[in-house]
C-alpha cells in the first residue's frame, strides 16, 4: 500500500528543559496511530488520529497540553483541509480534541471556520469529549510568564513566544487512493492576548492541501498568516516540481522577511515526496512511508 504521513511537534527554541526522548516517542506514536487509521480509513482519518494523539500527549502545545492565554484560559485553534474542503475552529476551550471539531465543521456544516462559544456549543452538541482544563505544565508555564510586568509583557510577547518555543502540532498525509490531507492544532503562542487567533485555523496559512501537495505549518502565527506560508509551499511546488526545494525556498524567504525562529513546515506530495524544513532551533517531526519510519528529534 502506498501512503505517506508526516507529523510535527512544533518549531521553536525549545529551551524549557523538555524531555527530547519523550517527544521523539510521541512523534513516533502519532505516526503509528495515524498510519493505522489510514489502513482502515482515509488520509483524513490519518491526519485527525495523528493530531488527536499529539493533542492527548499533554506534552505539546495542543489539546490537553495547550498553553494558556494571558488570563490563564485554554483557547485553542485547529484546522484541516482535504478534497477541496476545509474546516477549522478558533478560540475553543470545550473539546479535548479541537481537530475532531474542525473535521466536523468540514464534513457536517456548510462553513469553513467557526469560533468561540458557538464553536464550543457545536462540540457539546455533537458529543465530543470535554477538555479536562489547564494541565499542570501549562499552569506552571503561565505562572512564570505572569511574573513579567504587564508593560514588558505587551512589548515582549512576540520575542518571549519565540524564546519559549511554541510546540504546536500538525500532520500531512497521502492516502493509497491519492488523497491528500493536512491539519494543524494549537493552544496558540504563549502570552497571547485573549481572543487572538493564530495561523492554525486559517487555510493557506497554518495548513493547506490541494491535489498535488499537503502542508502543515508551525511558528509565529502572525508571520505565517501574513505570508500564507502553506499556500506558498503549494505554489512553489507547482513551480519547482520538487518538494524539498519548495520547502527550502519558502523558509528562506520567510527568514529573510521575519527573522529566525518564525516558521516550520512539513509536507507530503502526491508523488510520495515527504519533507520538513524550519528556521527555528528545533522542530521535532517524523514521517512514515512504504514501511520506513523516521523521527527527527530536537538538537543536542
Ligand atoms: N503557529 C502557532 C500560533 O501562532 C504556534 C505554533 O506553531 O506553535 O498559534
Amino acid at each position: 500500500m502506498r501512503f505517506a504521513l508526516a507529523v510535527h511537534g512544533g518549531a521553536g527554541a525549545w529551551r524549557l528543559g523538555v524531555d527530547g526522548k519523550l517527544i521523539e516517542k510521541t512523534i513516533e506514536g502519532a505516526l503509528l496511530r495515524g498510519s493505522e487509521a489510514m489502513r482502515s480509513g482515509s488520509c483524513v482519518d490519518a491526519v485527525v488520529e495523528a493530531i488527536a494523539f499529539l493533542e492527548d500527549s499533554g506534552i505539546l502545545n495542543a489539546g490537553t497540553g495547550s498553553t494558556l492565554d494571558y488570563l490563564g484560559n485554554v483557547s485553542m485553534d485547529a484546522g484541516i483541509m482535504a478534497g477541496g474542503k476545509a474546516g477549522a475552529v478558533a478560540i475553543v476551550s470545550y473539546p479535548k480534541n479541537p481537530i475532531r471539531l474542525a473535521r466536523i465543521v468540514m464534513e457536517r456544516t456548510p462553513h469553513v471556520l467557526l469560533a468561540g462559544p458557538q464553536a464550543d456549543e457545536l462540540a457539546r452538541r455533537v458529543g465530543l469529549e470535554r477538555h479536562p482544563g489547564p494541565s499542570e505544565r501549562a499552569l506552571a508555564r503561565w505562572r512564570a510568564l505572569r511574573e513579567l510586568p504587564e508593560s514588558e509583557w505587551v512589548r515582549a510577547r512576540v520575542e518571549a513566544a519565540k524564546a519559549l518555543g511554541y510546540d504546536t502540532v500538525g500532520a500531512a498525509a497521502l492516502g493509497p487512493d491519492g488523497c491528500l490531507a493536512a491539519g494543524a492544532s494549537t493552544g496558540g503562542v504563549s502570552l497571547k492576548l485573549p481572543g487572538r487567533i493564530g495561523d492554525s485555523p486559517i487555510p493557506g496559512a497554518g495548513f493547506y492541501a490541494n491535489e498535488a501537495v499537503a502542508v502543515s505549518a508551525t511558528g509565529i502565527g502572525e508571520t505565517i498568516i501574513l505570508s500564507m506560508s502553506s499556500l506558498r509551499v503549494a505554489n512553489a511546488y507547482l513551480q519547482l516540481g520538487d518538494l524539498a526545494e519548495a520547502l527550502r525556498r519558502v523558509v528562506a524567504e520567510h527568514t529573510a522577511r521575519w527573522g529566525p525562529n518564525t516558521l516550520g513546515l512539513i509536507a507530503v506530495s502526491r508523488r510520495g515526496e515527504v519533507g520538513g524544513e524550519h528556521n527555528a532551533e528545533g522542530m521535532p517531526w517524523g514521517y512514515m512511508k512504504e514501511g520506513e519510519i523516521r523521527v527527527f528529534g530536537l538538537p543536542g
